[in-house]
This record gives C-alpha cells, structure tokens and sequence, in this order.
C-alpha cells in the first residue's frame, strides 16, 4: 500500500494548485491513499492557514473529490494543528474529519521554522531551544488531542544543531509518544529545506521502532509537483528502521497496512 497523509491547498494562503491537481498527481504515481490535512484554523498566525469560516468550503472539497475518485484513490479528510496551548479550537479538534495531525511549528510565540524569524538562532543556547522543542512535542503527546505526529524533529529546518545528542534530547518526547500510541510521519518536505533530510532522522526513526510506534508517511505537499517526493528513499528509510507496517485513519480510527 502507497499511503501519503500530509498535503496542503491553496487555503492556507502559502501553497498552490488545486486540490484535483494534488489528486491527479497522487493517482498517477499509484498512490493507494492520500490525505488532505491542510493547516488548521487558529487565532493565532492566521495569515498561513484558512479561516474558520472556510473549515466547510475545505472539507466539502476533500469529501467531494473523495466521492468523486472512490475506487481508483481513497482520498482522505485531515487537519494539520499547530499544538499551542491556549489557541487549539473545539471546532478543529472536534471536526468530524480522519484524522487530526499535531505539529509544533512555535516555541513561546516564535515561529521557529519561518525564514523571516531566522535571527532568533544567532548567540541563542541551541541545546536549551532543542530541549524545549521536545517538550513541547512530549506535551502534546500527552493532550491526546492528535492521532499524528507531524514531522518529528522539525527543530533542525536550518541545521542549528544542539551541542548534545539529538537521541537524548528526543528520549522523553518519543517515550510520550509511545505511551498514548501516537502514529509518526515520515515526512519528505525536510529534504526541500536547508537541513536537505526527511524528518524524523533515522536514528529518532529507530528509536520509534523499539518503542513500538507505528509510522505513516507524509509528503507535505504544498504544489501538486511535490507530491511523492522522493517517496522511495521515505519507503528505503522506513525498512532499515525495521518497519514493514504503515498506519492510516479512518473516522480517527487506526488501520494498519503493508508497505
Ligand atoms: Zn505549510
Ligand atoms: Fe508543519
Ligand atoms: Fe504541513
Ligand atoms: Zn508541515
């Protein structure tokens, strides 16, 4: 089975083509099933994602072409949620959707993997914003709000690397992680950022095997051309860590399929 969970639309204002041409992308390469989860609404950061009131136009879209290619795709209906306590909407998490991937794309406000906040890296104490990436990404384990944990070690977009092990200072976040049975993508769109590696690492990869946790895979598409982005390296990957198993979601229940 070809499964590819995380992709975007024009709605969140920063990626393009339509949702048909994602589709279409999807088929041709013999995707069996594709996701949407397109950023999800919030009131905070709202230039790089949809508005609430276009939760329904979003939704009906990925439902309809759903429809529209039963039989040849599964298309499936997902949000990307920023884990940012005080910001998470009852309206996302409780929308009748797949699944719900969490991502932590801010620390204390700072949109660290934004170019335009790039500065905050310089003098900073590396292993102390590392340390709190992780954090964050153990307490949104913790919330249980999520089904997906969206690209794991998102910290490295720029290659600042921590002075301590990446491994010890991922250890309490994946240890969350297995402990309410999260999924985690293996998310190609690292290779098209400065860091030019997928997320997680293999090493965070096999740690994630030893635990248990099972994988999906990502490509975190935001142009239909992105779509299936060196998605055998991903599948390559996903093998020397051990995995021969992928999950999916149904109505927020976990299938699992052979990869
Ligand atoms: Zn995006
Ligand atoms: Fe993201
Ligand atoms: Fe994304
Ligand atoms: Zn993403």
């Amino acid at each position: 089975m070809v499964i590819d969970l995380h992709n975007h639309t024009p709605l969140c204002n920063h990626a393009e083509g339509s949702p048909e041409a994602y589709v279409e992308t999807a088929l041709s390469q013999g995707v069996d099933i594709f996701g949407f989860a397109d950023h999800a609404p919030m009131d905070f950061d709202p230039e790089y994602r949809m508005g609430f009131a276009q939760m329904e136009e979003y939704e009906r879209t990925v439902r309809d072409l759903a429809e529209r290619y039963k039989g040849r795709i599964e298309i499936l209906l997902g949000y990307e949620v920023d884990y940012l306590p005080g910001h998470m909407d009852e309206r996302v998490l409780h929308a009748s959707v797949d699944y719900l991937i969490g991502s932590v794309h801010f620390l204390d406000g700072w949109g660290f993997d934004n170019p335009e906040f790039i500065g905050r890296y310089e003098g900073a104490d590396l292993d102390e914003i590392w340390r709190r990436y992780f954090d964050a990404v153990a307490a949104m384990a913790r919330s249980k709000l999520f089904d997906i944990v969206g690209h794991l070690d998102l910290i490295k977009v720029f290659n600042y690397r921590p002075r301590t092990d990446v491994r010890t200072l991922a250890e309490g976040a994946l240890d969350a992680i297995a402990a309410v049975d999260m999924v985690l993508e293996l998310n190609a769109a690292g290779w098209r950022k400065p860091v030019g590696e997928p997320y997680p690492s293999l090493d965070l990869l096999r740690m994630a095997h030893d635990r248990g946790i099972a994988i999906t895979f990502a490509s975190d598409a935001h142009k239909p051309e992105q779509v299936g982005y060196r998605r055998d390296e991903l599948c390559t990957l996903a093998r020397e860590a051990g995995y021969t198993r992928a999950a999916s979601f149904r109505n927020r229940e976990r299938r699992m399929h052979k990869i």
